[in-house]
C-alpha cells in the first residue's frame, strides 16, 4: 500500500518537475502536491533548485542558516509568517491588553473546533487565549496558532524569529545533575558548557535586570515576590534574559512608550531591544549573502525522491493566507526546523501518504507537557503596588539541588488589564517523570 502510494508521489513528483526548470512560471490547474485535492487552486506553479533548504525560521532554522553560511553553504530558508520589525514605539506587534488580528495565525482561524475531534470548540477559543467574549479576527499570518489536541493546547509561533519573537526569553543553563536526568546520553554536558551555553549566552547578550529598573515603582511586583521568597527560606535570584534593559530605563525617562516597564511584552516587544532569533542568528546570517529567507511561505508536504533528493511544496501567500503561487523546491539537504509541533505534522502526512520511505514507527508518538505550571498569585487586599506590572521576568527561585525534584518559580508580569486585579502571574516549571509519556499523541492534520 505504501509502495503504491510512494509510486504515485514519485510519478507526481517527476510530473511536477517537467513543469519548468529554476524560475521558469506556468500556470496549472492541476494537482502539484503528493496528495493535493485543492485542483481548484488555478495558480502559478514554478520549481527551483537549492542545496539546503530549511524549514523554519525560529532558533533550529536561524542557527543552522548562519552555521551553513559561515561554512560557505548557501541555503533557502522557508518561513511561513512575517517579519516583525520594531524599535522605539514602533506599533509592530498585537498587545496582550488589546489583541487583533496579528495575535493569530490564519490557518488556526480555520481549523479550531473542527479537524481536532476532543479539541475545544471555536466559542472557547476567545476564553483560552484571553480574547474578549465574541471577538471576530481577520485572517492574518500573526503569530501564534494554537493547535488544540486531547490533552493538549500548544502555542505554535510563525513568523521571522519564530517562537523568540513572543517568547519569555529567560535563559538559564541547568547544572550537569540535571542536565544528565533528562537529556539523551549522546549529549555531552561538558561540551555544552564549555562551548554551546557561553556561545549562546554571548549571540543573545543575555543580561539581567539592573537595580535602577527594578527600584522603580511598576516593578514592585518583582520585588514583593523577592521578598517574599526570601521571607518563606528560599533562594531567589535575577533570571538572565536576552534583553537591552536600556531600553527599559529609557521608558522610565519617557523616551518612548512602555512596553517593559507596563509588562505589555507577552506578544513581542514593539520598542524592540530584545534580541530575538530574527535579530541576531538570522540577521547575521542574511548579513553573509548566503541566506535566501522567503515569508509567507507555508510548507505543505515534504517528500524524497527517488534519487535521494529531497522534494519541498510550498503554499506562497499574502499576509491573509490568500493564495498566490505554488512552489517545489528540490534540495540535496533539508533542515526541518518547523518547530516540534509543524516538524513533526509534515513528517506524519509523509508518512501517512508514503511520500518519505523509512519513517519510524514511532513517529507522533510520545507528546507530553513540559510540566510546566503557569498559576496567579493574588493578594487581594494589598496588591502588587498598582494596576502596571513592569515585566517581563525579573527574579527566579531555583531549587535544583535534588534532581528528582528540581523545580523553579519566577514571577512574571500580567499585560495592563486597564484595572488594578491585585494578582500576578506565576510560572512553575520542574521535571516530571510524566514528561513525554501518557496517551497523548499528535494527530496527523493531512
Ligand atoms: C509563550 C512562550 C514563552 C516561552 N518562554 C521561553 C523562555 O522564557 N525561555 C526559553 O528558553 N524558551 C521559552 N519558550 C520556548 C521557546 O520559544 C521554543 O523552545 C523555541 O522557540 C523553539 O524553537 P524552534 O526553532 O524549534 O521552533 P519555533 O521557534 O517554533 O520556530 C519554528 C518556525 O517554523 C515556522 N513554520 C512552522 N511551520 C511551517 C511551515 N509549514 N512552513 C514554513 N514555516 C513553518 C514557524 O512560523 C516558526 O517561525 C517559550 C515559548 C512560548 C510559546
Amino acid at each position: 500500500m505504501v509502495d503504491k502510494k510512494r509510486r504515485l508521489l514519485l510519478k507526481g513528483a517527476a510530473g511536477a518537475t517537467a513543469v519548468g526548470m529554476l524560475g521558469n512560471v506556468k500556470t496549472v490547474t492541476a494537482a502539484v502536491t503528493p496528495a493535493d485535492s485543492s485542483t481548484t487552486a488555478d495558480v502559478p506553479v514554478s520549481e527551483e533548485t537549492h542545496r539546503v533548504v530549511i524549514i523554519g525560521s525560529g532558533f533550529g532554522g536561524g542557527i543552522a542558516a548562519l552555521r551553513f553560511a559561515e561554512a560557505g553553504i548557501s541555503s533557502l530558508v522557508l518561513e511561513r509568517g512575517i517579519r516583525w520589525p520594531t524599535g522605539p514605539n514602533a506599533d509592530t506587534f498585537p498587545r496582550a491588553s488589546s489583541i487583533d488580528k496579528r495575535a493569530i495565525w490564519y490557518e488556526a482561524l480555520d481549523k479550531i473546533g473542527t479537524s481536532l475531534g476532543a479539541a475545544p470548540s471555536i466559542d472557547q477559543v476567545p476564553g483560552l487565549l484571553n480574547l474578549p467574549l465574541g471577538i471576530k479576527l481577520k485572517k492574518f499570518a500573526g503569530l501564534l496558532e494554537p493547535v488544540f489536541n486531547k490533552h493538549m493546547a500548544i502555542m505554535c509561533p510563525s513568523g521571522v524569529g519564530g517562537g523568540s519573537l513572543v517568547y519569555q526569553g529567560m535563559t538559564l543553563q541547568p547544572t550537569k545533575a540535571l542536565f544528565e536526568r533528562v537529556m539523551p546520553a549522546g549529549i555531552d554536558y561538558d561540551q555544552m558548557d564549555r562551548i554551546y551555553y557561553p556561545r549562546v549566552t554571548a549571540m543573545l547578550k543575555v543580561k539581567t535586570a539592573p537595580d535602577a529598573l527594578i527600584n522603580s515603582p511598576t516593578y514592585q511586583v518583582a520585588r514583593i515576590f523577592a521578598e517574599r521568597v526570601t521571607k518563606a527560606g528560599y533562594s531567589v535570584e535575577k533570571i538572565p534574559m536576552p534583553i537591552d534593559w536600556s531600553f527599559a530605563l529609557r521608558e522610565l525617562k519617557g523616551e518612548m512608550a512602555p512596553a517593559y516597564t507596563n509588562g505589555d511584552a507577552a506578544l513581542g516587544v514593539n520598542n524592540g531591544g530584545k534580541h530575538s532569533v530574527d535579530v541576531t542568528y538570522i540577521a547575521q546570517a542574511e548579513q553573509t549573502g548566503l541566506v535566501d529567507l522567503r515569508v509567507l511561505h507555508n510548507v505543505t508536504h515534504i517528500a524524497r525522491a527517488g534519487d535521494g533528493k529531497w522534494k519541498v511544496y510550498v503554499n506562497v501567500t499574502d499576509e491573509s493566507g490568500t493564495l498566490l503561487e505554488k512552489k517545489i523546491f528540490t534540495s540535496t539537504a533539508l533542515i526541518m526546523a518547523a518547530g516540534s509541533v509543524n516538524t513533526t505534522k509534515l513528517l506524519l502526512r509523509a508518512k501517512g501518504q508514503g511520500t518519505i520511505p523509512g519513517l519510524p514507527a514511532a513517529l507522533g508518538t510520545g507528546w507530553g507537557t513540559n510540566a510546566d505550571r503557569i498559576v496567579t498569585w493574588s493578594r487581594p487586599f494589598s496588591g502588587f503596588g498598582g494596576a502596571i506590572q513592569g515585566g517581563p521576568v525579573i527574579y527566579g527561585s531555583k531549587e535544583w539541588d535534588n534532581p528528582d525534584t528540581a523545580n523553579t518559580i519566577i514571577q512574571a508580569s500580567l499585560p495592563p488589564l486597564g484595572k488594578d486585579i491585585k494578582t500576578t502571574m506565576m510560572v512553575g516549571f520542574g521535571i516530571s517523570d510524566k514528561r513525554g509519556t501518557g496517551p497523548t499523541m499528535l494527530k496527523p492534520m493531512m
